[in-house]
Parts: C-alpha cells; sequence; structure tokens
C-alpha cells in the first residue's frame, strides 16, 4: 500500500468511514445543530412536513435534528439496514421499539438471560398495558414455538446475551418469525462490528449507544436500526413512539458520540484480544468461564459462523468466582489492585466488573437467575483496552493468591 491510498477497511467499518460529512465551513466533522426548532419560508412546507418527510427539511428536533440525523446514519451504516432512530437511551429504544409494534392484548417471546432493566420493561411494566411476555431459553426452538400463540406480536432476544454469553440462533429465529408473521428485535449492544443481526435475519436491532458504541461511559443513548417505513412510523407525528415519548438525544451529544464511533472497529479488536486472553487464563487457573471465544463456549461453533472474525469475539466475560461473598471481595480486591472499577455498564477504557445477580440482572428474581444458570458467585467483566494485558492478569492472580483461590 503507498502512503497516498487509504487504507482498506471493508465490511461496518467501511461504511461509517465512506459516509463523508462535513460542517457548514468545510469542517471535517458536521456542525451542531444547536436548535430546537427550525424556521420555514412558506405556510404549505411547514404542512407538508407535517404530513410526510422532505429530505433535507427539519421541523423541530424531537422530530428530527441534522446532527442526531447524521448519527442515526452512521447507526444504519453500522448495521447495514435502511435507517436508524436515535433515542436517548438503550432503554428508550427497546421500549419505543416495542410499543412502536405492540398494542393491549399481543404478547411478546423474550429470551430469559437478557439485560434485567428489559427484563423488568417486559415483566413487570408493559403488562400495566396489557401486554405479556414469555420468558424461555431462547436456544429452545420447540419451546417458542410451543409459546406462540394468535397474539403474539415480537421474538425479543440479544445477540450475545447478558450475563452469561449465550449467542443467538438468529437465522433460525428468523424462520419462526416468518413462519408466524413476527417480529424478530435482537439488542445488539454486546457485539457491535462483530455480529451483524440484519444481515443474519433480524428485523430490527436495538443498541445501547451508552456501553462499546460511545466507548467513553460519559453519556446514556440508544439507538433502534432497521427499514425505513418502520422508522418513519417511530417518527410519525400523529401515532410515533418515538415523536410521542419523546425520548429524544440532544445534538451535542449526537455529534460525541458520532466522533467516537469511528475508532469503534480498533476499540472493538483490542476489547476483544484483552477479553480472550483473560478469558484463556482464567479457564486454565480453573475457574468456570463463559466467553463465546473459548472452545468450551457452548455456541463457540455458532458464533464462528456468524461473526465477522476481524474483530474477535467481544469484550465481555462471566467467571464464577464460587459464592457471593467471594464475589464481593474479590471485586474490591480487584479494585484495589488496579485492575479496573467495581462498577456497572460495559464497553469503557478502564475494565469495568459487576456481579449480575446484584446489579445489572438483580431484577431478575433469584429463583430465576437459578433456572437460566446464573450462579451467586458470577462476575461479569468488560475488559477494557489494557495496553498490557499479561500485567493486567498478573494482578488477578495476586487477587486471587490473596484470597486463596488459586
Ligand atoms: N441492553 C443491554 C444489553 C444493556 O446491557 C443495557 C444496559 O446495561 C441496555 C440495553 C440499556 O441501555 P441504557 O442504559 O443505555 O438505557
Amino acid at each position: 500500500m503507498n502512503n497516498m491510498e487509504p487504507e482498506k477497511i471493508t465490511g461496518p467499518a467501511g461504511r461509517i468511514q465512506d459516509y463523508l460529512v462535513f460542517g457548514e465551513f468545510g469542517g471535517v466533522n458536521p456542525s451542531i445543530e444547536d436548535s430546537s426548532t427550525f424556521t420555514f419560508l412558506s405556510v404549505e412546507k411547514m404542512e407538508e412536513l407535517f404530513e410526510h418527510e422532505i429530505e433535507g427539511c427539519f421541523l423541530y428536533s424531537r422530530h428530527l435534528n441534522p446532527t442526531v440525523y447524521h448519527l442515526a446514519k452512521a447507526m444504519a451504516l453500522l448495521e447495514n439496514t435502511e435507517d436508524a432512530q436515535i433515542t436517548a437511551s438503550g432503554m428508550a429504544a427497546i421500549s419505543c421499539a416495542i410499543l412502536q409494534i405492540c398494542q393491549t392484548g399481543d404478547e411478546i417471546i423474550s429470551s430469559r438471560t437478557i439485560y434485567g432493566g428489559t427484563y423488568a420493561l417486559l415483566k413487570n411494566f408493559l403488562p400495566k398495558f396489557g401486554i405479556n411476555t414469555h420468558f424461555v431459553n431462547i436456544l429452545d426452538l420447540d419451546l417458542i414455538r410451543s409459546k406462540i400463540n394468535s397474539n403474539t406480536k415480537i421474538l425479543y432476544c440479544e445477540t450475545v446475551s447478558n450475563p452469561l454469553l449465550e449467542v443467538a440462533d438468529i437465522p433460525a429465529l428468523r424462520q419462526l418469525a416468518d413462519e408466524f408473521g413476527l417480529t424478530l428485535i435482537v439488542d445488539n449492544t454486546f457485539s457491535p462490528m462483530i455480529i451483524q443481526p440484519y444481515e443474519l435475519g433480524a428485523h430490527l436491532i436495538v443498541h445501547s449507544l451508552t456501553k462499546y458504541i460511545n466507548g467513553s461511559s460519559d453519556c446514556v443513548a440508544g439507538a433502534v436500526c432497521g427499514k425505513h417505513d418502520f422508522i418513519l412510523g417511530m417518527k410519525d407525528v400523529h401515532s410515533g413512539s418515538a415523536m410521542l415519548l419523546g425520548p429524544v438525544l440532544d445534538s451535542i451529544r449526537a455529534a460525541s458520540i458520532l466522533k467516537n464511533l469511528r475508532t469503534l472497529h480498533i476499540r472493538i479488536k483490542q476489547h476483544s484480544r484483552n477479553a480472550l486472553f483473560f478469558s484463556e487464563n482464567l479457564e486454565k487457573l480453573g475457574f468456570k468461564v463463559f466467553y463465546p471465544g473459548l472452545s468450551s463456549h457452548p455456541q463457540h461453533e455458532k458464533i464462528l459462523k456468524f461473526m465477522n472474525q476481524d474483530y474477535g469475539f467481544g469484550g465481555m466475560l462471566t467467571f464464577d468466582a464460587g459464592s457471593a461473598e467471594t464475589a464481593n471481595s474479590l471485586m474490591i480486591k480487584m479494585q484495589d489492585h488496579l485492575i479496573g472499577y467495581f462498577a456497572v455498564s460495559l464497553g469503557f477504557y478502564k475494565t469495568l466488573f459487576s456481579s449480575p445477580g446484584h446489579s445489572t440482572s438483580s431484577e431478575i428474581p433469584e429463583d430465576e437467575q437459578i433456572a437460566m444458570g446464573m450462579s451467586p458467585g458470577l462476575i461479569r467483566m468488560s475488559i477494557g483496552l489494557d495496553n498490557d494485558i499479561a500485567r493486567s492478569f498478573d494482578r488477578m492472580k495476586e487477587c486471587l493468591k490473596e484470597m486463596d483461590l488459586i
């Protein structure tokens, strides 16, 4: 490659880098449209925009803002969908996608291993509106089939689930969805770039941009990626869930996330490399480790078929420290030994760890946690961008030794 030739990056990273948007004066980043409302030169134009979209024309920033539009375009390029809706949080993306589809009396079939907030939305909140959910082992297609009835509208899962890192069989779920006319919604928060659910058959992809996509743990945001008509429906001034519930992202934040998104491919590779190192070495020490990159992971072969291999198996791993007490003491020790921070969330440059049973999955009742294979000693780690991961692992070994765990 000579110096003048740009590096050829294929797949989602290439698509995002080929999306060229400039500022008002030719700046290399788009200008931030710091306005809630937009002027019109004719009454007719404003009336027309209330009825349908007009390319390049903006009405009000809860409906659409030019800067937020650029982030939506980039998200659509990441997931290879026609369009995307940006929201103020991952939960807003999930709830708006569901409420755009479901009415009172409708039912959802969801994986039981999902983020605790999503679980609580489906289990505790949506029933208030007559929308009920059956929670299933998402790998058991016969069980899913047995729960489908004429009220079922949505099949819901995470590509790589939280916190046990189960890998969903999206093509098989799509077949079921097609057979019964369901919408398959997939949360791809844990595996952006690595897996592209739309290519595998998902109808809608939801994201918490709070995590890897932004990557700097400085804000909360979300996205729904899918067909243009669906996204347009979400913005509809008369009936759109995003327009009417109003979880809008500010343009200044959208601009900042878009800048961070441009380095996602490099970050994901480093997160994956480091997480594989940690997983392999924890497993060698005799711990039960859940990481899709390990050949001991039940869906290891499956993820190999689905993934963009350039990006590795992701930055998340979960391991069993034994008991809740041991896990709690170990995490405080890990923080003291500068391995990372005892904190929920993921996708930060620093390693973050928490015990899912008492934090991100605490909304799931204990008996259901046990049924889904979540033992009380689990520690979920979002492995950081450490330059020298071997040094970090040496620190981990010191912690384990001090606690007589190795
Ligand atoms: N989906 C997954 C897989 C998550 O882990 C989270 C948050 O941890 C969410 C969705 C919700 O995202 P947010 O916190 O941006 O609302």
